[in-house]
């Protein structure tokens, strides 16, 4: 882009060139390091080259890789330590420039230190950290010099594979970091005790890259400018650490927000937008080169406003990516509208990777299996007809009849969305408006006939090649005497408001639901989600005063109605286990910071006029409640489907439809999009 075409784009900061050194960004946006699990497949180099070229063509700036250790006790993934290794990084950097000579790939340097998983994990001393799987070994000084050469043999070998750069990774609480943060590094000798020893090994080794890599290498060190942590970096320490990186040649400071250990949602969807990039603002004002910001800047707007308002020179956007790989592209042309948004849920994507499983996108099933899941031209167009309009009839009707097939969509309620229409309620779910935007706009965009209020029988399916019943669930009633007490309500109507709740409440069911139910009706004013200083106050943050991890000493005050809620479960396990891997635990913090009681293991014996009858650890017990909610998880709608078969015709199912057990949308978006790309 030209300097004055600029003026005529709808993002002009996101649409500026920045120059480092002598390399040139097209644009202010870059695709944030991820860690996939395609580093460790056994066809690695062909399904990242695939993955990160379609990024390439997307649009961004530029590319940084998932983390790749220096060290074989940096971490059991991908390694790049030996000649022998570059080839396969060879392959994907060639194929990123041929996507797209314009966009830079970074090669990101990760050594996990005490949370690696590795034969023996190391770090500067023998700290356990709460989420590492062992006692790291103490560095001796041989030890820091050998891994001080293993990031610059890494670095020099990154410039070999053809990178245009590295980034070190020096935040949350990997090796880094832990020399930096005073609870880890307990050291008395020259790399520990003054924050000028503490800070000596990063120092080190960016001098020891620089000089292996030459000057003309973009090299980027992220930093965690707010970790999160009580007793974390102080604000001068963090500025201190920044000057000194800039003196030793870094061109690019990237201001990262957390240590994994720490007890604050910095990704989630309940965390604002763009929360953290005024952080990034002020330590932009203390330096001269160029500035990362990152965390929930999912749209283009909200990266045009964080860098208009002078927050950052660069915005970094990780999830956005997977879940949309055309995003830049679509805000250069004008075409926001048509933005699958990462709605922030960590649940193909984060969750994943903290289970050893591949990386992918609730919103998006062919991030990272972009070698295996094609949308290409149907061989014959077919008339489908697609019944229920939720998650997984409108992945399966979009990506259809971007194939050429005509598609009709039918759904009995009069908007699309299903029980998508439930989560957009729950507070800190707000997001989940994003991708009934998307589709919305993907049925126009692909002329989907689209029939709302239309409950859909049998006779209304003739002359359709294909049928595709995407008709959810039906809540269960579970089978206890008194369920159709008064005092008992379903969760679609508390949800939708038709029902009333009392003051005193039963929730009968821990799921997903069960938490989202108790979240709403404990809720007190605006949702965190919506409002920093909420969000601040619910998670005990000081953004300006900044005191150390800009949290120390700070009580979180979580705002609640006063409502006294039970939340229970029949099984043992501890209630909430099976949430979200990297967001249950937000859950279950802020219910408990609100009072919710969590009971599980109980027998449910009755509902009557005195409540509800259970029995705990066989002790009778009666619950004096007003109203009971039963959120005990769900049944497949098969009404249709079965007047389909008595009749002897056929239908594909899926979503909610096929197994509502255990269903999601991300295994009902999934199952939708392997039948659209194959029928
Ligand atoms: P549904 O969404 O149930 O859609 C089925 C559609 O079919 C409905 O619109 C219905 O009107 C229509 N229909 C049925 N029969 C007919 C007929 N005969 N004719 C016409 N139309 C018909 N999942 C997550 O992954 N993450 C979350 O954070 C999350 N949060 C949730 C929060 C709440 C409060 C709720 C209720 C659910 C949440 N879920 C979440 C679950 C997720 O919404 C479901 O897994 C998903 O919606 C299932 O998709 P589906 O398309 O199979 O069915
Ligand atoms: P769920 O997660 O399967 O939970 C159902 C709950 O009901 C469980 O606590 C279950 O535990 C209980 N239950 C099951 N049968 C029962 C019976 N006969 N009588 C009494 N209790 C019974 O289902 P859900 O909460 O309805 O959620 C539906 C889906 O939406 C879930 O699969 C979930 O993944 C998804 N969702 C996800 C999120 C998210 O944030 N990721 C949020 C909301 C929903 P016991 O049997 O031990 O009592
Ligand atoms: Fe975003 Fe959820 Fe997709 Fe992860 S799985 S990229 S958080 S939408």
């Amino acid at each position: 882009m030209t300097a004055q075409s600029i003026g005529k784009v709808k993002y002009p900061h996101v649409f500026s060139p920045l120059q480092i050194g002598p390399h040139r960004l097209k644009n202010r946006i870059l695709m944030g390091s991820m860690h996939t699990g395609l580093e460790d497949v056994p066809n690695a180099a062909e399904r990242l080259s695939a993955y990160f070229a379609e990024r390439a063509r997307g649009g961004v700036g530029m590319i940084i890789t998932g983390g790749i250790t220096p060290h074989p006790s940096g971490g059991r993934g991908a390694k790049l330590s030996e000649p022998a290794e570059v080839p396969m990084h060879r392959q994907v950097t060639d194929a990123v420039h041929a996507a797209d000579p314009d966009v830079k790939i970074v090669m990101q340097i990760l050594h996990s230190g005490p949370i690696a998983h590795a034969e023996q994990p190391v770090g500067p001393s023998a700290v356990k950290s709460r989420i590492g799987p062992a006692v790291p070994k103490e560095l001796d000084e041989d030890g820091i010099e050998e891994q001080i050469a293993a990031f610059a043999n890494c670095a020099a070998l990154a410039r070999a594979a053809g990178y245009d750069g590295v980034e070190i990774i020096g935040s949350a609480g990997y090796l880094i970091s832990t020399f930096l943060v005073e609870k880890t590094n307990l050291r008395t000798d020259r790399w520990g005790g003054s924050w000028e020893n503490r800070m000596r090994f990063p120092l080190e080794i960016v001098r020891r890259v620089r000089a292996a890599v030459g000057p003309d290498f973009i090299l980027i060190f992220r930093i965690s400018a707010m970790d999160m942590l009580q007793g974390g970096l102080a604000w001068e320490e963090v500025v201190s650490l920044a000057k000194g990186l800039e003196a030793e040649g870094v061109n690019v400071i990237s201001t990262h927000f957390c240590w994994h250990e720490s007890l604050v949602p910095t990704i989630a969807t309940m965390v604002p937008r763009a929360a953290f990039t005024q952080v990034t603002g002020r330590l932009r004002k203390e330096l001269s080169i160029p500035l990362i910001t990152s965390n929930r800047i999912n749209m283009p707007h909200v990266a045009e406003e964080v860098l208009a308002r002078g927050d950052a020179d660069l915005v970094s956007m990780a999830r956005p990516m997977l879940a949309d790989p055309d995003l830049v592209n679509k805000a250069l042309e004008g075409r926001e509208d048509e933005i699958n948004t990462c709605i922030a849920c960590n649940q193909a994507c984060l969750d994943h990777t903290f289970t050893g499983k591949l990386t992918s996108c609730l919103v998006n099933a062919r991030a990272c299996r972009e070698t295996e899941v094609i949308v290409a031209p149907a061989r014959t167009a077919k008339r489908i007809a697609v019944v229920g309009a939720g998650p997984a009839g409108l992945a399966f009707a979009t990506i259809a009849a971007e194939r050429g097939h005509a598609v009709t969509l039918f759904d009995a309620a009069d908007e699309i969305g299903g029980q998508f229409n439930l989560a957009k309620r729950i507070p800190g779910k707000e997001e989940f408006y994003e991708t009934l935007r998307y589709f919305g706009r993907m049925i126009d965009l692909h002329g989907i006939d689209l029939r709302l209020g239309k409950r859909v029988g049998a006779a209304d399916l003739d002359g359709f090649d294909e049928v595709v019943l995407a008709t959810g669930i039906e809540p269960r009633t579970p089978d206890v005497p008194g369920i159709d007490h008064p005092k008992v309500v379903r969760y679609i109507d508390v949800i939708t408001g038709k029902a009333r709740v009392g003051q005193k409440v039963a929730i009968m069911g821990a799921g997903g639901i069960g938490f989202d139910v108790a979240e709403l009706i404990t809720h007190e004013g605006t949702s965190g989600a919506l409002d920093i200083d909420v969000f601040a106050r619910e998670w005990g943050i000081d953004f300006r005063n900044h005191p150390r991890g800009g949290v120390t000493g700070i009580e979180p005050q979580v705002a609640s109605n006063g409502r006294e809620v039970t939340l229970l479960q029949r099984k043992a396990s501890a209630v909430g286990k099976g949430l979200g891997r990297t967001t249950g635990w937000t859950h279950r913090l802020t219910l408990q910071r609100r009072g919710v009681q969590m009971v599980a293991g109980v027998d449910y014996r009755r509902v009557d006029d005195a409540g509800l009858h259970l029995t705990i650890e066989g002790e009778e017990r009666v619950l004096d409640v007003d109203t009971v909610i039963v959120c005990a998880g769900q049944e497949p709608a098969r009404e249709l489907f079965n007047e389909l078969a008595a009749a002897g015709r056929e239908a594909h199912l899926i979503g909610g439809a096929y197994e509502a057990g255990e269903l999601d949308a991300k295994r009902a978006i999934k199952q939708a999009t392997e039948l659209a790309v194959a029928i």
